[in-house]
C-alpha cells in the first residue's frame, strides 16, 4: 500500500499532480498530521460493524483512516474538481463511497437507507468547511438520523460554545440546541500547523454523542427553540426584559409576572444562568397559558 495521504510530502505531490488550487470559498484546509486524524477516528469509537459518514473528504486523508476502522463509509464532497484524486486516493477501497454534492441540500434519510442498511451503528466523522459548521451540526441534528456520534474538526470558538454550561459567556442559543440533541465533549484544541493551507482561527475537535431519548420534557420544541433564541436576544438584559419585548403587549406584563413565577424563575436573571430544564419548564408554562 501506498503512503498515507496525510503527510506532508504525499499531499504535496498529490496537489501538484493534479494541479489543485485551494478554495477558501469552500473551506478547504487539508490536515497533514497523523496524530490528530489518529484522535478523531478514535473518538468516533468505529469498528468494522459500523459506519462512516464524512461531509468534505478533500483529497481523502481521513477517508482512508476511516476506511481502515469502518465498515462502510460514505464520504460527501461538494468540489467536482476533487472527485478524480479521490477515485485515485480511494481506488483500493471498496467499502468507500463518493458522493458529489452539498451535504446541506442532500436527502441524508434517504442516504443512510441507502448506503447503511448493512451497519449497526453510523457517526459522522470529518473536519468541517468552517464556514458552514452550524448549518451542517444542525441538519444532522434536527432531522434526527439514527447516529451514534459526530467527531468533527471545528473552530475552537464554536466547539467551546457548543460544550458551554450555563453561567459563562459562551453559553447560549447554540448550546442548548446542541445540548438539546446531544451530549458535547471536548476532545481537543488543534494547532494552525497541522493543516495546509493553514487557517486564521483556532481549531478543536468536539464529540457529540446523539442522545437516544430527549433530556427534557418540551410540549412544543419550536416554540421551546423560539423563547431560548427570546431570551438571549440582548444579552445584558434581564429574561422579564427580553421576553416582555418579545411575547407581551405592554398591557399583558402582570401576565408574564404570573407565568415567571409559576416556572420557578426569577424575573431579574439573565438568560445566561438558565439550565436547560429551566428553558423548557418555562417554554412549557407559555405553551400552556397560551403565549
Ligand atoms: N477531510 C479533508 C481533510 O481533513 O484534509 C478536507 C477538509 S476541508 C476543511 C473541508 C472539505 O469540505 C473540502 O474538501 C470542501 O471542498 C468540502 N466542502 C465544503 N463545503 C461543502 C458542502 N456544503 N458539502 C460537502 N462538502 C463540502
Amino acid at each position: 500500500r501506498r503512503e498515507e495521504v496525510s503527510t506532508p510530502k504525499r499531499t504535496k505531490e498529490i496537489i501538484q499532480k493534479y494541479g489543485f488550487q485551494f478554495k477558501k470559498s469552500l473551506g478547504q484546509n487539508f490536515l497533514i498530521d497523523q496524530n490528530i486524524l489518529g484522535k478523531i477516528v478514535g473518538a468516533a469509537d468505529l469498528d468494522s460493524s459500523k459506519g462512516a459518514l464524512e461531509i468534505g473528504p478533500g483529497i481523502g486523508a481521513l477517508t482512508e483512516k476511516l476506511a481502515d476502522a469502518a465498515g462502510k463509509v460514505v464520504a460527501v464532497e461538494i468540489d467536482q474538481r476533487l472527485l478524480p484524486i479521490l477515485g485515485d486516493v480511494l481506488q483500493p477501497f471498496s467499502h468507500v463511497k463518493v458522493v458529489h454534492g452539498d451535504v446541506l441540500k442532500l436527502d441524508l434519510k434517504q442516504l443512510f437507507q441507502e448506503e447503511f442498511g448493512g451497519v449497526s451503528q453510523v457517526s459522522v466523522v470529518a473536519n468541517l468547511p468552517y464556514y458552514v459548521t452550524t448549518p451542517i451540526l444542525m441538519k444532522l441534528l434536527e432531522e434526527r438520523l439514527p447516529l451514534e456520534n459526530i467527531v468533527v474538526m471545528i473552530q475552537k470558538e464554536v466547539a467551546e460554545r457548543m460544550a458551554a454550561a450555563p453561567g459563562g459567556k459562551e453559553y447560549g442559543s447554540l448550546s442548548i440546541a446542541v445540548q438539546y440533541f446531544s451530549e458535547p465533549e471536548l476532545v481537543c484544541v488543534v494547532p494552525h500547523t497541522v493543516f495546509i493551507p493553514q487557517p486564521n482561527v483556532d481549531s478543536a475537535v468536539i464529540r457529540l454523542k446523539v442522545r437516544q431519548e430527549r433530556p427534557v420534557e418540551v410540549r412544543d420544541e419550536a416554540f421551546f427553540f423560539e423563547v431560548v433564541q427570546a431570551s438571549f436576544a440582548q444579552r445584558r438584559k434581564t429574561i422579564s426584559n427580553n421576553l416582555k419585548s418579545r411575547f407581551f403587549a405592554k398591557e399583558d406584563r402582570t401576565e408574564l409576572e404570573r407565568l415567571l413565577a409559576l416556572a420557578d424563575i426569577e424575573p431579574v436573571r439573565r438568560a445566561e444562568t438558565l439550565s436547560i430544564e429551566e428553558f423548557a419548564r418555562l417554554s412549557n408554562v407559555f405553551h400552556e397559558a397560551g403565549v
